[in-house]
């Protein structure tokens, strides 16, 4: 079974997921907890090259090539096999992210992004994807207040309000559009609430 996490800067994806696999683990569960861009050895040396200052002469549709290739890696090196020895994958961040940052704000065309995504996933479709929706200023400030002053903030922070807002529309839409796979969750609540929702979305489906 593949679950995706999906969302914003500072939703909280990365705190629900690893409280939703101790629990799952708790009750006897194989978790693998993974995350995108990255996730494989190689992977990970893309996500250091597309999150720090050596991405700046990169042009959009570069970049979107790399993340797609990250998550072929991704895919074939850890998310496969781990699905197909019956373990749940949790993966922080999969092909939603792509078509939102680099399709929808990233400019780039949706035919190409939906024949790359193809070639990425190669058949890998999550069986569910939770999106975290939550206010952009409020997830932002989120984000702020994790990062700190920490120098290795990415990159991808320093961006407009607007474009923040552009995203949660487009996260939105694909929920709307695929409601067999997304589910929305209200990730403004607090933590605690969060995770209960999460908790019985996942272990009903997982359970059904
Ligand atoms: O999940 P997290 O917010 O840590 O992701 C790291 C960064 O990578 C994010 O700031 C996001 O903007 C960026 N990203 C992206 N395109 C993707 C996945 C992530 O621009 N497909």
């Amino acid at each position: 079974f593949f679950i995706t996490f999906e969302g914003g800067e500072g939703a909280g994806k990365s705190t629900q997921i690893e409280r939703l696999a101790t629990k799952m683990r708790a009750k006897k569960y194989d978790v693998v907890r993974t995350r995108e861009p990255g996730g494989s050895p190689g992977a990970e040396a893309v996500r250091h090259v597309l999150l720090s200052g050596a991405a700046e002469p990169f042009g959009p549709k570069m970049e979107a090539l790399l993340f797609a290739a990250a998550r072929s890696d991704h895919v074939e090196q850890v998310i496969r096999p781990a699905v197909e020895r019956g373990s749940i994958v949790l993966c922080d961040r999969f092909l939603d992210s792509s078509r939102v940052y680099q399709g929808v704000t990233g400019g780039i065309d949706p035919a190409f992004m939906a024949m790359l995504e193809q070639v990425a996933i190669n058949g890998m479709m999550p069986d569910m994807t939770l999106i975290f929706d939550i206010d952009p200023a409020e997830g932002l400030k989120r984000a702020t207040l994790r990062r700190g002053s920490d120098a290795t903030a990415d990159r991808f922070e320093k961006e407009t309000l607007a474009i923040h807002q552009a995203r949660r529309e487009a996260f939105l839409a694909i929920a709307a559009a695929e409601p067999e796979r997304c589910i929305v969750v209200d990730a403004s609540a607090d933590p605690d609430t969060v995770e209960d929702v999460v908790t019985a979305t996942v272990f009903a489906a997982l359970e059904a």
